[in-house]
């Protein structure tokens, strides 16, 4: 038997950039490598796409509203049954190969990055979903960790194909509800419900308004005429790890603050703008940043789904203003490298508005931008970050994908 563990794989088993973008060569290229590893053909696949919020940053952990967007990066898997309960998992991204058997669910995974696999597997399997052995090639076109929620995608694009091997079928919900323990529980990310969601529920073509309280959800249009372009700093992320950490317990703390006195609260999304200004004085200076940003960017997830519908890209440009103004200033999610992206968006020709996305600290930033002057902001963009920064940026548009689901192997 082959002994658990990470290893890398050969160097021919990864795929080009540029071959990762053709559909085509893509799934050429992933089954010609399972053969190779496995000496036969998979029998399943499965995709997820990644996401990016338009509008709402931080807000799902304080259960309100998120305007998400599931994109057409994705994460692909194929795989097929194996004869003993193992999973065996090789990302041509990372061209390394990590197995585990989640049947023994306590097991420490064999690399960081297979926890996010052995987390699904193993929380499926105590929610009464057993897991079937297999052997898996994943590959993915969303950035990895840059805010675009890689990690999310390869658990849903996990799940779903755990469900086609073991022929039991999840709730969708349930399905983003399990995949985000997995991440909490065997990652040790707090993070919210919102990339689970978004990258289970989107439907092609929209934007979901995610109701974080109620896990419900309704579809906001980009107008026509209008394109959303990433632009990624590709700058080291400045994340200690604890800062995510540190602002859900301030949102937290100053929750509890509101809570006593009005007793309706319940997180910072009960806080109306009027209550806010009745007791802020009350808080300390800090909590009274962060909870401003959280209420005002609420306000703003509203707001740009009403742009949207009336196609007012005034209103547009100055709502992300506002959001990346907050992020900078209250929330203090800002880093230098987003200060110049920002600029460098702003200025670039077709602009319509720009700020940042993901949790902040770096990663990735979105504009929106007119859909007849696409290439020629990506070109100005990228020029201006560069000339500012010394660092080449990752720029591109993208467009609304479907949610997690089933992957033609032919
Ligand atoms: P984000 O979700 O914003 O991309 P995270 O830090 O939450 O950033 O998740 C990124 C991590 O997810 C990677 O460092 C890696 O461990 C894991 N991951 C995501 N996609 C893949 C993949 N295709 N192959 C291997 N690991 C992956
Ligand atoms: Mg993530």
């Amino acid at each position: 038997m082959e002994r658990h563990g990470a290893h890398a794989v050969g160097d021919n088993m990864t795929i080009s950039d540029h071959d990762s973008l053709d559909p085509r060569l893509r799934r050429e290229a992933m089954i010609a490598t399972f053969r190779q590893l496995h000496k036969a053909a998979p029998s399943y696949g499965a995709r997820a796409p990644g996401r990016v919020d338009l509008m709402g940053s931080h807000t799902d952990y304080n259960e309100g509203c998120v305007m998400t967007l599931p994109i057409d990066r994705d994460t692909w898997i194929v795989g097929a049954p194996r004869d003993d309960h193992e999973v065996h998992v090789t990302s041509l991204n990372l061209g390394a190969t990590t197995s585990f058997d989640p049947s023994r669910p306590d097991r420490e995974p064999s690399a960081g990055w297979g926890r996010y696999l052995h987390g699904v597997a193993a929380v499926l399997t105590e929610a009464g979903h057993p897991i079937r052995g297999c052997n898996t090639v994943v590959h993915g076109t969303v950035p990895l960790g840059s805010g675009l929620s890689s990690s999310a995608s390869l658990e849903a694009a996990a799940a779903t194909l755990f469900e086609q091997l073991g022929g039991f079928t999840l709730d969708p919900v349930e399905k983003a509800k399990l995949t985000q323990r997995a991440e909490n529980e065997w990652v040790g990310v707090h993070c919210g419900i919102l990339d689970q969601y978004s990258v289970i529920l989107g439907e092609q073509g929209h934007a979901l308004m995610l109701d974080c309280r109620s896990l419900t959800h309704t579809h906001a249009a980009v107008p026509a005429g209008l394109r959303i372009v990433i632009c990624n700093t590709c700058a080291p992320r400045a994340l200690s790890g604890s800062e995510y950490g540190e602002r859900r317990s301030q949102c937290e703390e100053a929750a509890a603050f509101f809570a006593r006195r009005s007793p309706g609260v319940r997180a910072l999304r009960d806080v109306t703008v009027g209550m806010f200004r009745q007791h802020v004085s009350g808080l300390p200076p800090e909590l009274a940043k962060r909870s401003r940003f959280i209420i005002e960017e609420s306000e703003r997830v509203r707001a740009l789904a009403e742009a949207f519908a009336r196609d007012d890209r005034a209103a547009i440009r100055d709502l992300a203003s506002a959001s990346f103004a907050g992020a900078r200033d209250l929330f203090e999610i800002s880093v230098p490298a987003m200060e110049s992206m920002f600029e460098a968006m702003r200025i670039a020709p077709g602009c319509i508005g720009c700020r940042q996305a993901g949790a902040g600290f770096g990663g990735c930033m979105i504009a929106v931008v007119d859909d007849g002057l696409v290439e020629a902001f990506c070109r100005a963009a990228a020029a201006a970050y560069l000339a500012d920064t010394g660092i080449v940026p990752e720029i591109y548009p993208i467009r609304a994908a479907a949610g997690a689901g089933a992957l033609r192997l032919s």
